[in-house]
């Protein structure tokens, strides 16, 4: 068995203690003769395993008592629209900062439904930084603030999130949910593909505050209507089964390895192997992400042609590294090192950055 050091961005490495557990189990599901892949969602064995997985993200996130976790399908994108219908209501203004090309995508679906303003975009200087808190002024009649935690493509993240009173705060966490603490009690809804941080491809993690979700109109599509799938517990109908039971997982593996401070550590010991690389060589390696504005998850850069850029790819597959294509959409190198990614990845990554150089300076 050969396993690469995978830096792909999404679907994303998954730790190698998890996939051979569920190697392990797969055939016969906690003696219930079945596969997972195979019991219904209504069986005790499947509900253990939401009631877990819930618990141990709550526990992981210190989650208030007044919040709600649950599932649902059609990926970080489905999630661009749920957010407008149900909660851009005629006579509100929904407000988007736009800081990448998904958030560009979450204010088109609300510009479909509603009135929105952007109150902040860093389009014009390519997507490079997020807003400091104090250049973001909303408007009247705000419905809630959309923002989008981690640049996934460009390679930004929020380290210090926009005050925004008593509106409502809904972040796109996709690509950085539960890789460090965070002030969870800030947002009202909080919205994470899986597949980049914290399992495969199907389901939609989200987080909010219940009284939110309630009474909103009776015309929003069933399954996008959060306060249904929340109260019934994320088995509305058949939720994606085999993809909550691998979070569940993966979630437990985090608890396991020390939980989000832990998590956090690790995860900024890489991204400075990564980051002090590319600073070395700053005519070479010419980073995207404005400094104050940089992610832990997604490093992106280019080098000086993309023939170069062509020639590292390649490599890098020499020594064991894959997926450190940028985004078709923007080129480049992007390596994602999300909670999967072991410190050796990094390291051997960096030597690596270190020896193309050398060789092609
Ligand atoms: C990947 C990603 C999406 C889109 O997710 P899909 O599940 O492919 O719809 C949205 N937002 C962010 C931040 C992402 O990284």
């Amino acid at each position: 068995m050969n396993r690469i050091y995978n830096f792909n961005a999404g679907p994303a490495i998954l730790p190698l203690d998890v996939l051979q557990e569920v190697q392990a189990e797969l055939l016969d599901f906690r003696g219930s003769g079945m596969s997972i892949l195979e019991i219904s969602h209504r069986s005790k064995e499947f509900q253990a395993v939401l009631d877990d997985t819930k618990a141990d993200i709550a526990e992981l996130l210190h989650l208030p008592a007044d919040y709600g976790i649950c599932f649902m399908a059609g990926g970080g994108t489905l999630q661009f629209s749920c957010v407008p219908w149900n909660f851009l209501l005629p006579g509100t203004v929904g407000a988007y900062a736009v800081t990448g090309s998904f958030s560009d995508k979450a204010l088109a679906e609300a510009e479909k439904v509603g009135e929105t303003a952007v109150v902040y975009s860093s389009k014009e200087s390519g997507y490079d930084r997020v807003p400091r808190p104090d250049e973001i002024r909303l408007p009247e009649r705000c419905a809630y603030l959309h923002i989008t935690g981690n640049n996934t493509i460009e390679g930004t993240e929020y380290s210090v999130y926009p005050e925004t009173g008593s509106v409502p705060l809904i972040a796109d966490m996709s690509s950085d949910i539960l890789s460090r603490p965070f002030p969870v009690e800030k947002f009202s809804l909080i919205y994470a593909g899986v597949q980049k941080n914290i399992g495969p491809a199907g389901a939609v993690l989200v987080i909010a505050k219940k009284d939110f979700l309630e009474g909103r109109s009776d015309k929003i599509p069933v399954m996008m209507n959060y306060e249904t799938i929340m109260k019934k517990d994320s088995t509305y109908n058949t939720p994606p089964v085999f993809a909550i039971y691998i979070v569940g997982k993966v979630v437990r593996w985090l608890k396991e390895h020390g939980g989000l401070v832990e998590r956090e550590k690790v995860n900024r010991a890489k991204a400075e192997l990564v980051y002090d690389a590319l600073d070395a060589h700053p005519e070479f390696y010419r980073g995207k992400a404005a400094r104050d504005s940089r992610s832990l998850m997604n490093v992106t850069f280019n080098l000086p042609t993309k023939e170069l850029e062509a020639a590292f790819v390649e490599a890098a597959k020499k020594y064991n590294m894959g997926g450190l294509k940028g985004h078709r959409s923007v080129g480049g190198i992007r390596a994602s090192i999300y909670n999967a990614m072991p410190v050796e990845g990094c390291q051997t990554l960096a030597d690596f950055m270190e020896d193309f150089w050398k060789k092609n300076r």
